[in-house]
């Protein structure tokens, strides 16, 4: 087949990329690269079934494909925070852009939504017909919001026009290929503690998250763009940690004189998440394989010799 991924030099979409390349897919990756780079795909360059695109989606673009991965749009917090409405606009416009690409050629479009759609939620775990707890003028709703209007477009395109659509909720992934300064808490703590620096809490650390690695994540967006099933999914690992226990584990592994260093909690940061993963599971067969242990170990090991290297 011939897939486009968007977003596809960032962390999640180039580890995507790696999977459909090994299936033998022909992909096009379509990314502006503000936090993607292409040393992400460096082992790809020059190959005949990879095509990298430099575009901004917020520009429409026309391209013949069998089905749309669409992962773009910054993911940290510092991030796309930056420039909010530039946020809002790559959620809306951008997302409105690949579904009219989608439509025109007919392929199954799935989005990579958020557990940000469920915003500091009143449900525990969250379950996909929960409606969230969402601020509409805080500093995150660039973010939220624009993933929750990017969920309505997709199914208004499935309801007037019957596009094909799979939506995923991603809770929090990490792995290698996180940016070193890409501000989310697992790639932050790794990366102060190897540099002797100390690990940076935000509020009093009892605020929770459950973290997926990153292979787990991917072969959840296969597996629900391989299935007949339009209705959202959570995919996220279930077990849940709170930041200062993630603190903790990191600082043992790494460097256990680091400093554990408490800052302002920011707004509206979410007090608690975790999956309910029952719809992955009965419908996708899938749950996560790769415990926090393990998947702590290979990322220290990226950044170990990312570090190194710079
Ligand atoms: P990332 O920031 O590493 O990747 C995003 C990619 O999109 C980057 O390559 C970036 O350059 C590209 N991009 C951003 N704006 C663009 C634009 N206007 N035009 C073209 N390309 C643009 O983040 P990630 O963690 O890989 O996240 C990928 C997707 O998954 C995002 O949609 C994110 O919202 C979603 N998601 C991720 C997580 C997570 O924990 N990693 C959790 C929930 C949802
Ligand atoms: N966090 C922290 N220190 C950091 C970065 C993040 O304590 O250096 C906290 C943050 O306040 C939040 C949690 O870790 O409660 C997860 O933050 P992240 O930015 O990774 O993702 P999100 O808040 O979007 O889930």
């Amino acid at each position: 087949m011939r897939i486009l991924v968007t977003g596809g030099a960032g962390f999640l979409g180039s580890h995507l990329v790696d999977r459909l390349m090994e299936l033998d897919h022909d992909v096009l990756c379509l990314d502006n690269y503000y936090t993607g780079t292409k040393r992400n795909l460096s082992h790809w360059l020059g190959h005949p079934r990879l095509e990298l695109i430099r575009h901004d989606i917020t520009e429409p673009i026309r391209l013949e494909v069998d089905q749309v991965y669409h992962l773009a749009c910054p993911a940290s917090p510092v991030h796309y925070q930056f420039n909010s409405i530039k946020t809002v606009k790559t959620n809306v416009l951008g997302t409105l852009n690949m579904l009219g690409l989608a439509k025109r050629v007919r392929a199954r479009f799935l989005l990579a939504s958020t557990s940000e759609v469920y915003g500091d939620p009143e449900v525990h775990p969250q379950t996909e017909d929960y409606r969230g707890n969402v601020n509409c003028t805080g500093i995150r709703s660039c973010y939220d919001e624009g993933k929750r209007m990017a969920e309505t477009l997709t199914y208004d395109y499935h309801r007037a026009h019957g596009l094909d659509v799979r939506v995923v909720r991603i809770f929090n992934t990490y792995g290698p290929r996180m940016l070193p300064n890409d501000g989310r808490v697992v790639s932050n703590f790794i990366v102060q503690a190897l540099r002797g620096q100390a690990l940076t809490i935000y509020g009093d650390g009892s605020q929770t998250r459950s973290f997926c690695y990153v292979s787990d994540l991917i072969e959840g967006l296969l597996r629900l763009m391989a299935s007949n099933h339009t209705e959202p999914v959570n995919i996220g690992n279930p077990r849940e940690y709170t930041i200062l226990e993630l603190a903790q584990a990191i600082q043992q592994r790494i460097n256990p004189g680091a400093e554990l260093e408490f800052k302002p909690l920011p707004q509206d940061d979410p007090r608690q998440r975790q999956p309910d993963i029952a719809r992955a599971r009965d419908w996708l067969g899938w749950e996560p394989t790769v415990p926090l242990d393990e998947g702590l170990s290979r990322t220290i090991d990226y950044f170990r010799e990312r570090l190194d290297a710079a």
